[in-house]
């Protein structure tokens, strides 16, 4: 009893003192855009009046270029001697943008084609790693030379790669992917990662949350494609039917009222790379473990504690090792207060209720169900908030049972 009492008011004091200070305000919230299937098929004049916009509100963007679009894909680089498929004015443009830091060019694939390898749509995934490097090298080098610029980044079309596309990227020279928001095999030691964000429907809500949260810590990346923008004159996919489209109007509006919030700033590729630690490896493999952690999975803590990583945030490696580091001590300090709490009620009942001993049957029955219900959710992975609160009741009525039990033994 005595040790259930300490127990409880040691976690609760921890708990208390762990929410008083939330340290993810620290920095200015940053927002970046990349614009996704620049070809020779997209529209000039709306993709010129994005790129100045950004521009004139001190942003920037890094702009993914399909190459050859929708061409065959060649077996090696000797049988390909086609030169990009971008008009002159389109060249310019990219070249315009870049000379002033606005934007940041990647290869956004060979062709845009889903090689049907796998399951899902992929131009990568699934190709020997010798194949990929072909095409990697190809597109980078033919982009190089229609744009006279150094190609260092790609933007795998469908946001998706495998282990091979990292291994090729490297042993060509590629020092930034931009892909989706985690990608489970990265490794400490790959290359430069930009994850993809909120399109351009959710990018204000996406700020105002992390305003609201306090999450100042934080990397946005809005992906755009041409199909997001109304005068692209593209209807939005069937996969994103349910999104709605933007007018260029609505992308100034969200550009000035993000350049309008405090401690919130729009950068650009240039200046995140300015800075090592921005986009390393280490960054994506932190905010990963923090968003596949146990607790964040299972929603193990109230809401209003606010350890949660907030959907279309890319936080520091500082801010995302101390949420991770967080959820634990909270996790474990709320679990253990609600155990000690429990066991405490328990102990009560059994000492002051007279027939403690004809008490003892049904409550084993009932901590036996509830540790069934939560080995089962453990089992089916639906172990929620209710299940581990399940749990904790569970064992507080069997440390009850077996303490009241040992101090009748030791008063006989
Ligand atoms: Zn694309």
């Amino acid at each position: 009893m005595k040790l259930s009492i300490t127990l409880f008011s040691l976690s609760l004091i921890v708990l208390l003192i762990s929410m008083q200070t939330l340290p993810y305000g620290k920095n200015n919230l940053q927002v970046v855009f990349r614009y996704d299937d620049y070809s020779k098929y997209s529209r000039l004049p709306m993709e010129k009046e994005l790129f100045e916009m950004i521009k004139s509100h001190g942003g920037g963007a890094l702009v993914g270029v399909i190459p050859f679009p929708y061409a065959d894909h060649p077996k090696t680089a000797k049988e390909f001697d086609k030169s990009v498929f971008l008009d002159q004015e389109k060249i310019d443009l990219l070249k315009q943008y870049h000379a002033d830091g606005t934007i940041e060019i990647a290869i956004h694939g060979f062709a845009h084609k889903n090689n049907e390898l796998l399951d899902y749509r992929s131009e990568y995934a699934g190709m020997p790693i010798e194949e990929q490097e072909t095409l990697l090298h190809i597109a980078k080098k033919e982009l190089e030379k229609a744009l006279g610029l150094s190609i260092n980044a790609l933007v795998p079309p469908f946001n998706t790669l495998d282990r091979s596309t990292l291994d090729a990227l490297k042993n060509q020279g590629f020092t930034l992917l931009s892909a989706a928001s985690s990608t489970p095999f990265y490794q400490p030691d790959d290359l430069n990662y930009l994850p993809g964000g909120p399109y351009p429907n959710k990018l204000r809500k996406v700020v105002k949350n992390a305003l609201q949260a306090n999450h100042y810590d934080a990397l946005i990346v809005s992906t755009q494609h041409p199909y997001d923008i109304e005068e692209s004159g593209v209807e939005l996919p069937e996969f994103r039917k349910k999104d709605k489209q933007v007018k260029l109007s609505d992308i100034k509006s969200d550009l000035t009222y993000i350049t309008n919030q405090k401690k919130t700033e729009l950068t650009s590729i240039k200046k995140l790379s300015s800075e090592p630690e921005n986009l390393s490896a280490e960054r994506l493999i932190a905010n990963m473990r923090l968003r596949n952690s146990f607790v964040s999975k299972h929603r193990l803590l109230p809401g209003p504690l606010a350890l949660y990583p907030l959907s279309g945030l890319h936080y520091t490696v500082k801010s995302a090792k101390d949420m991770y580091a967080r959820q634990i001590v909270n996790a474990s300090c709320l679990f253990l207060s609600i155990l000690a709490a429990f066991v405490i009620i328990f102990n009560l009942i059994l000492v002051f209720f007279k027939s403690s001993k004809k008490l003892r049957l049904p409550l084993l029955l009932t901590a036996t169900f509830l540790l069934g219900l939560a080995a089962v959710k453990i089992y089916t992975n639906q172990f929620y908030f209710i299940s581990a609160l399940a749990l904790n009741v569970g064992l507080a009525i069997i440390l009850s049972i077996f303490s009241s039990k040992n101090s009748y033994q030791s008063k006989v």
